[in-house]
Formats: structure tokens, C-alpha cells, sequence
């Protein structure tokens, strides 16, 4: 039994992706296109058109997809008539975006047959963000964006404010705001979603969530595979651009945000903003103090040696691989209640999780109890094993006085829903396709948090800053645990055990 979920269809769609043979298309795209075929979400006459540089006509791209899904689907989950059913949806047009001259291949593949302008086109710009703006004109030039069509924009958008500025002007002088698509695919994830909904639809919570009852909030996104084969690219961007500037605040966002007065595309969005704009200002002392980056030297992890960074990379690097920063938000709801974000590659386990500290309670009214008695915790588990568990104290059954012991409510989705969590990007794409910009962010919402992290990346780019070493298969630089001790916490290592 494959979990599958009865979806409502979109409507027809030319859906296509700049980059069709790159490793975000092969491994995510068309996986997560194939599995909302097989849950019956694309009607007839949703066409996937890949374009690259690629020498592959139609038949040639098919072979290559088929193999991409074959890897990257679960076999339980492969249906060999949906697979020859994606596959029938597949075009490819081989194309220098950058070459006008090609142009018109894509031209006629998206105006022949039945296609009409008022057929909705998403344009998934899974390529260099340099090639955002060069798209996006030849898009207007060949009459190709429409008031129907949508761009998807991955990540990253641009490698600080000035850049990100450049590329947001650069596309919506062609495609309005609420056209564009700048996706982060945690938002995409159940949990993630769940924390909203975990926050507006219940009422026990919100009573609790703020700077009278929370001590702080832990923030935690961990990898244990290094950089791999992304080693040129993740150079030049460090963890702090590459997961603090968009996942790890668009988590603090939704923890932080205020709740609107219904969540829709807007509302969400400019809740978001004003959590971003109440950050307290990064300045250069506060850098030193709050913040600390890390590079993974050899070490252990999973179980086998592992290199450092430096020899993963091929030279000597100062490359953060490792980021745990102490922020606040200054509000009224938050008013001094630090927030710990913390990522890293290499580190001890692949784990995303926030944790919600309560404070300890006012008064200890157990006085000759034994056993422990811990602040009450909630743990959002985004991956692996979406889930939550909040953390209580409880009486130990057993004659003869009391005594305390640490439990736990668990709500693992596996369990309780009894079916496959989708992929975030299965969520996203048929957002797109839909026009839903609730879980995309907005311009403003990215710049924001450029500026927010433009005095970090500033300071750490003196020549006296270094990341300090950790070894792979920890928890990062011993520098992370004294951010939280010397305030007395300590990062909550083991969430859902
Ligand atoms: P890749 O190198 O595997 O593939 C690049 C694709 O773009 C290929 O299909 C190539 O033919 C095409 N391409 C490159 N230049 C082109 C041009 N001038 N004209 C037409 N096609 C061109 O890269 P990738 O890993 O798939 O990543 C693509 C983008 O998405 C990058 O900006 C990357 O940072 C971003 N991204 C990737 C991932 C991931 O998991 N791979 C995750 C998030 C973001």
C-alpha cells in the first residue's frame, strides 16, 4: 500500500523547467510531478517541458527521467503506468537560455497544437540565478509571459541584499509580484505547516507563547553528509546564505509570527515580514558575541571516517560549514526571550527541529519529591519522523510519596495519520499550478532578511575572522555550547528520541 491521497486535479498546464537534466529536476521536480500523477492530480493535457543545454530530444529525455524516477521514487510507490503516463507528459527542448537564437525552439513547442495564451505556464527556474533575469526578458520577448503564467524561483536569490535587489528587479519587470514564486521548500513540509495550524487552531497554546511562559526557543537544522559534490557552489556561499538567510528564519518566522486574522496567501506573509523586522539589528559586537561559525574537520560520523572540509573541498577554505547565532525578537509578544538557531553539515545526525522551552514553574511544590522535574518542552520534529512531542513532568506510579519523572505526549504523523507524508515539493509545485503564494516568499520578506544578515556576512569577512574547527560527526564548535551555557541553557541534543 503505497499511502496515496485522493487530490483534487489542477487545471491543465504547460509546466516547464529550466534545468530538466540537472540534479534538482532528476531528484525532486519529477519525482514529486510523477507521485501527484499517480494521486491523480494532473488532468490530460498537463505537458512537463525540460529545457537545458542537454544534445536530448523527446525520446532521449523520457530514458533519462524514467531512469531519475526509478532512483529516486520509492519502488513501492512506482506504478508502471503512471510512470508511462508522466513519461507521454514529457517534452525537451535543448536550449542556451543565454543564446536568443534558440529561443524560438521553446517558442514553438509552447504555441503548437491545442495550446492557446490562455493555457497557465509555469516557467520552474531550476538554473544559476544569474539566468533569472536573462529568462525572464526573453520570456516577455517571446510573448511567453502571460497573464496566466507563473515563475518559479529557486533558491538562492542572490548572495546578499544588493544581488538579491538586482535579481527581484530583474524579474518583476516582467512577471507581477503575485506571479512570482520564490520557494523554500520548508515551508512545503507537513510539520511546518502543522506548527501553523498547531498554533491557530487549538487554544491551550497560545496563552503560553510568549516571553511570560517561554524561557527561549531552539531552533536546530543538522546534517551529517557533507558538501559532496556541491563543493564549488556551497564555497562561495557558507551555511549562513545557504540555510540561516532563508530555512532557519522562515522557521523562526512561523513560531514568531503573530497570528493573522485568517491565514491566507497576504496575511501570512506580512505577519512573516514583521517578525523579520523585528529582529534585534546584528552590529559588529554583537556579532562577536552572539554569533559562531564552524568548519567540520575529519572526524567520524554515520559510522565511518570522514574528511574535513578542506579536503572535501580540494584547498584550504574559510567557509563556514557551521552557524549558531542568539537573536531576539523585539516585540512586545517576545520581548527577551533569545532564540538559538543553529546548522551545520557533518554534525551528529540529519535532524530539523525547533523546541519550545517553557519556564520552570513559579514554585516548587514538591519539596520532598525524588526523582527530576524538567521545563516543560515542545518539540517540533520537521525531519526525519515529522511529529511533535511535548515534554512533562509526571507522577512515577508507586506507593510511598512521590516521585517525579520526565514523559512525553507524541504525535508521530506516521502513526497518526496512517499515510505518506508527501515531499514538501509535491505541496509546492501544485501551489504553483494553483497560483497559492501562501508558502512562497515575498520580495520583501527576502530582503528583509538580507539585511538582517548583511552585518554577519560583513563581519565574518575580515580577514581576522575564522570559523573555528569542529570535528565531523559532532555537535558542532565548543563555542555553540558556551552561547547557550553562559546564559545557563544548554541545546536540547536528543528531541525525539
Ligand atoms: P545542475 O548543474 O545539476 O543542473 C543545471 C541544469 O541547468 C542543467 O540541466 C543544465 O543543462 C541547465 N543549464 C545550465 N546553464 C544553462 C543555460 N545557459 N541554458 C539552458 N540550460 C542551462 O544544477 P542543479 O543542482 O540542478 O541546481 C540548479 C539550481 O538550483 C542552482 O542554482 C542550485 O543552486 C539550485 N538548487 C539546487 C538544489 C539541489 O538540490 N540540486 C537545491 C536547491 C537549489
Amino acid at each position: 500500500m503505497n499511502g496515496s491521497t485522493a487530490a483534487t486535479p489542477v487545471e491543465p498546464c504547460d509546466f516547464t523547467v529550466f534545468g530538466g537534466t540537472g540534479d534538482l529536476a532528476l531528484r525532486k521536480l519529477l519525482p514529486a510531478l510523477y507521485l501527484r500523477d499517480r494521486d491523480g492530480q494532473l488532468p490530460d493535457g498537463f505537458r512537463i517541458v525540460g529545457v537545458s543545454r542537454a544534445e536530448a530530444d523527446d525520446e532521449g529525455y523520457r530514458v533519462m527521467v524514467e531512469a531519475a524516477l526509478v532512483e529516486h521514487v520509492p519502488s513501492d510507490e512506482l506504478d508502471a503506468t503512471v510512470v508511462r503516463r508522466l513519461l507521454g507528459r514529457l517534452h525537451h527542448v535543448t536550449l542556451d537560455v543565454e543564446d536568443v537564437a534558440d529561443w524560438h525552439r521553446l517558442h514553438e513547442r509552447l504555441k503548437d497544437g491545442a495550446a492557446s495564451d490562455d493555457v497557465i505556464r509555469v516557467f520552474y527556474l531550476a538554473v544559476a540565478p544569474a539566468l533569472f533575469g536573462p529568462i525572464c526578458d526573453h520570456l516577455d520577448q517571446f510573448g511567453l509571459a502571460t497573464e496566466r503564467s507563473r515563475v518559479v524561483l529557486e533558491k538562492p536569490v542572490g548572495t546578499d541584499l544588493a544581488t538579491a535587489r538586482a535579481v527581484n528587479e530583474a524579474v518583476g519587470r516582467v512577471f507581477d509580484e503575485s506571479h512570482i514564486f520564490r520557494i523554500d521548500h520548508y515551508l512545503g513540509k507537513e510539520s511546518v505547516q502543522n506548527l501553523l495550524v498547531t498554533r491557530f487552531a487549538n487554544t491551550f497554546l497560545e496563552p503560553l507563547w510568549n516571553s511570560h511562559w517561554v524561557d527561549h526557543v531552539q531552533i536546530t537544522v543538522s546534517e551529517s553528509l557533507g558538501v559532496g559534490e556541491r563543493g564549488s557552489y556551497y564555497d562561495r556561499s557558507g551555511a549562513l546564505r545557504d540555510m540561516v538567510q532563508n530555512h532557519l528564519l522562515q522557521l523562526l518566522c512561523l513560531v514568531a509570527m503573530e497570528p493573522p486574522t485568517y491565514v491566507d496567501r497576504e496575511t501570512v506573509r506580512d505577519e512573516k515580514l514583521k517578525v523579520l523586522q523585528a529582529l534585534r539589528p546584528m552590529t559588529p559586537d554583537l556579532v562577536d558575541r552572539d554569533t559562531v561559525a564552524g568548519q567540520y574537520a575529519a572526524g567520524l560520523c554515520d559510522g565511518a571516517a570522514a574528511p574535513s572540509y578542506a579536503d572535501e573541498v580540494g584547498h584550504t577554505s574559510d567557509t563556514e560549514t557551521f552557524v549558531a547565532i542568539k537573536t531576539e525578537v523585539q516585540n512586545w509578544r517576545w520581548a527577551g526571550v533569545p532564540f538559538y538557531l543553529r546548522t551545520g553539515k557533518r554534525m551528529s545526525e540529519r535532524l530539523s527541529e525547533i523546541v519550545v522551552v517553557f519556564k520552570e514553574p513559579p514554585h516548587p511544590m514538591f519539596p520532598h519529591s525524588e526523582g527530576t522535574s524538567e521545563a516543560n518542552r515542545l518539540h517540533i520534529r520537521v525531519q526525519p519522523d515529522e511529529g511533535m512531542r511535548l515534554h512533562m513532568t509526571a507522577k512515577e506510579p508507586g506507593p510511598g510519596g512521590i516521585r517525579l519523572r520526565p514523559v512525553s505526549l507524541d504525535l508521530s504523523y506516521a502513526t497518526a495519520f496512517g499515510q505518506r507524508s508527501p515531499d514538501a515539493y509535491e505541496r509546492l509545485l501544485m501551489d504553483v499550478v494553483r497560483g497559492n503564494t501562501t508558502l512562497f516568499m515575498r520580495r520583501d520578506e527576502v530582503e528583509a532578511a538580507w539585511t538582517w544578515v548583511a552585518p554577519i556576512l560583513e563581519r565574518w569577512s575580515e580577514p581576522t575572522h575564522r570559523p573555528r574547527r569542529y570535528p565531523a560527526g559532532t555537535h558542532g564548535p565548543f563555542a555553540a555550547n558556551t552561547l547557550l551555557e553562559r546564559d545557563g541553557r544548554s541545546w536540547q541534543e536528543t528531541g525525539i528520541e
